[in-house]
């Protein structure tokens, strides 16, 4: 009887040691066979019970048999381990010669680099940076600056109302206003900011763009100021020497009013399509501010003399970069983006 489990045990353990999976599983046979109530060694106890010939020979397969299984165990046990070696080693593995990764980056958008640029300079000279609104009212985008109701600008094709009464600002000069009534001058400040023209998009054109305002007050400002800080600029700005000039225009805050031009930057002033043969380029408008902006912003206009600025980001972002469309500037092309 006990030859014969003996036989069947031998088989039993051998099928369910080859099916083993893991260790655990692996554990558990032993156990089954092998531990302190284990089925082998219960008939290696019980030998002793038998008579002595019968104890001798069974006593000697079933000896032989639990070696065979702890060698069984053993050998099993070194095939999982190296399953399990291998799979982990296949986890971890690193090639140390594959070629790396490379982690994606952002950059920098262009206008954020040139109103960075821009408000470094302006800040080396000793202008602060302020900003508005983006939403606006009318007295301070038209009327405090000299704006008469009667002006195109304030044509309903040139500018979005709001349904709250309040409107989106056409420009950052409303800026000025809301500065100079609450700091006295002297002084100087730039007002980078997003304006909303109602207008179609071309390729010169867009309804939304930034603008960088500059204003500077003091007892005695002239012209010749505006033109030393404007040419300091121009030259850091654009790194080289830029040539520049001022020519008349018309603004209802300022009086006299003048549109800078700078020379061509594609042909230095020799005329090329891009100036239109004139060799100037007009990047903003300024002029000294006129009093009744002083008026409106609670300073008495014969106290105090200031000019005022007004650039299009976008404007000196395209000619700094040689970009010749606007509209790529909020396009998300990556292809345009990536080259920054
Ligand atoms: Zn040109």
């Amino acid at each position: 009887m006990v030859k014969i489990s003996l036989k069947t045990l031998k088989n039993r353990a051998k099928k369910e040691i080859e099916k083993a999976k893991d260790l655990k599983r692996l554990n558990e046979i032993f156990n089954k066979y092998l531990g302190k109530k284990g089925e082998l060694t219960k008939i290696l106890r019980s030998l002793e019970k038998l008579p002595k010939t019968k104890r001798m020979k069974v006593g000697k397969t079933a000896n032989e048999l639990k070696n065979f299984l702890k060698t069984e165990f053993e050998k099993k046990t070194q095939v999982i381990k190296k399953k399990i070696g291998k799979a982990t080693e296949e986890v971890e593995w690193l090639d140390i010669t594959a070629p790396g990764k490379k982690p994606l980056i952002g950059s920098l958008h262009p206008l954020t680099l040139v109103k960075r640029k821009i408000e470094e300079i302006f800040q080396s000279m000793g202008f602060s940076v302020v900003e508005g609104p983006e939403m606006e009212n009318e007295w301070y985008n038209f009327d405090a600056l000299n704006i008469p109701k009667e002006h195109p600008a304030r044509d309903r094709w040139d500018t979005f109302y709001l349904k709250n009464g309040l409107l989106l600002r056409t420009h950052t000069s409303p800026v000025q206003v809301r500065y100079m009534e609450k700091n006295n001058p002297p002084l100087r400040i730039i007002v980078p900011g997003t304006v909303f023209r109602h207008e179609a998009t071309d390729a010169s054109h867009e309804f939304q763009h930034y603008q960088i305002e500059g204003l500077m007050v003091d007892k005695k400002n002239s012209v010749a100021n505006l033109k030393a800080i404007v040419g300091e600029f121009f030259r850091r700005f654009f790194e080289k020497n830029v040539e520049f000039r001022l020519k008349p225009d018309y603004f209802p805050f300022t009086e006299p009013s003048f549109d800078i031009g700078i020379s061509c930057l594609v042909c230095n002033g020799k005329g090329c399509p891009a100036c239109k043969g004139s060799g100037w380029m007009e990047v903003a408008g300024a002029g000294m501010v006129h009093p009744n902006v002083f008026k409106n912003s609670k300073l008495i206009p014969k106290d105090w003399q200031g000019w005022a600025f007004g650039f299009g980001l976008e404007r000196l972002a395209m000619l700094k970069y040689k970009i010749n469309d606007i509209r790529l500037f909020r396009s998300g092309d990556l292809r345009f983006l990536k080259q920054f």
